[in-house]
């Protein structure tokens, strides 16, 4: 038997980025995220060949001061939590410290950043190397802009995995379609080798924010949606939840969002399912766009690294609350309704 050695931190890196970097459309999700961490108001997105030459999201935030540029590229280096107190109520999208330094080392990444205390903004840059970093002086208004080129240049068993070009832009877009519809007051557009893709404004009031539906997830789905909005003791659902008329041949469009979070989990699906029980045919599938908000104190973020699935403290008072809900708003459709949705 060799003997035991420590890994390298680029190693580390590396099988650490098995776990959250997928293919392009997860470096734009966590880039993202980011983002939307630093309060942007707005988040421009731009990929190459799908995301495998290039991805460059832009935000306005509150941007990374220069003392801290090296360590945002870190392993286990954030600043969004502390202690395990703040890590059982976490607020931020982020908070493992992981995906920079992931993306870092199987990409050539180039971060730049400016605060508001700053007068001019910091560039670093990192190729897949061991961590060690080099910072220059760069141009760059507050906020944060990163680069990431050539996804997996380094790891040719990762980029064998790699779909076509038109495969992995929608993926992309899909990540983005879930973004956007996570946040409302926040800005985005998407452009795929040089061709704009999405652009969507703020949406700030009720009908700027259907308009935004209806842009992501088509007109004919807000047209036959019934609107939810219910609360209950420490919960919250609203969202739109289409007619049992439009439902679909395949389970494509269903969104369910936790405290912001776009996530899979049975329970959920189960409640959504028993509401539609007796409206829809077994072979159909409902769609919707739902929100859950809950005390970050009541659900575990922290069950898997990619955070797709989250653990609730009452699964079964979860479970009751949003089966209830649309089970009435379902059972509320004037018939009348029903026919303007039937298509
Ligand atoms: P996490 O999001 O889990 O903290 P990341 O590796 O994604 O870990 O980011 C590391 C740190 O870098 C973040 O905690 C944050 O302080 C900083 N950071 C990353 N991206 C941005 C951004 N777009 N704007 C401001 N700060 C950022
Ligand atoms: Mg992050």
């Amino acid at each position: 038997m060799p003997s035991i050695r420590l890994l390298t931190p680029r190693l580390a890196n590396q099988i650490a980025a098995g776990e959250v970097v997928e293919r392009p459309a997860s470096v734009v999700k966590e880039l993202v995220e980011n983002a939307l961490d630093a309060g942007a108001r707005r988040v421009d997105i731009e990929v190459e060949q799908g995301g495998v030459k290039l991805i460059r999201v832009r935000d306005d935030g509150m941007g990374i001061d220069e003392t801290d540029l090296p360590l945002a590229l870190s392993r286990h280096a954030t600043s969004k939590i502390e202690n395990l107190e703040d890590l059982e109520a976490v607020a931020s999208l982020g908070f493992r410290g992981e995906a920079l330094a992931s993306i870092s080392s199987v990409s050539r990444l180039a971060l730049t950043s400016r605060t508001e205390r700053q007068e001019a903004a910091s560039k670093v840059e990192v190729e897949g190397r061991d961590m060690d970093a080099s910072i220059s002086p760069a141009a760059h208004p507050v906020g944060t802009t990163v680069e990431v080129r050539d996804l997996f240049f380094n790891t040719p068993a990762r980029r064998k995995f790699l779909r076509t070009e038109k495969t992995e832009f929608n993926h992309v877009e899909e990540c983005i379609r879930r973004q956007a519809l996570s946040r409302f007051d926040t800005g985005f557009t998407l452009r795929h080798n040089q061709r704009v893709v999405q652009s969507l404004r703020p949406a700030e009031n009720p009908l700027d924010r259907e308009r935004r539906i209806g842009s992501l997830c088509g007109q004919q789905f807000i047209d036959n949606a019934v609107v939810i909005d219910a609360e209950a003791t420490g919960l919250k659902l609203w969202g739109w939840v289409a007619l049992p008329t439009f439902s679909r041949s395949q389970a494509d469009l269903q969104y369910f969002f936790v405290n912001g979070r776009v996530i899979r989990d049975r329970l959920v699906a189960h409640a959504v399912r028993q509401a539609y029980r007796d409206v829809l045919y077994n072979n159909r599938h409902p769609a919707f766009v739902l929100y859950l908000e809950v005390d970050p104190a009541n659900v575990d973020v922290n069950v898997h690294p990619t955070k797709h699935e989250v653990r609730f403290r009452d699964g079964r008072l979860v479970h009751d609350f949003i089966f209830r809900t649309l089970h009435k708003a379902l059972a509320d459709v004037r018939p009348d309704d029903h026919l303007k949705g039937a298509v």
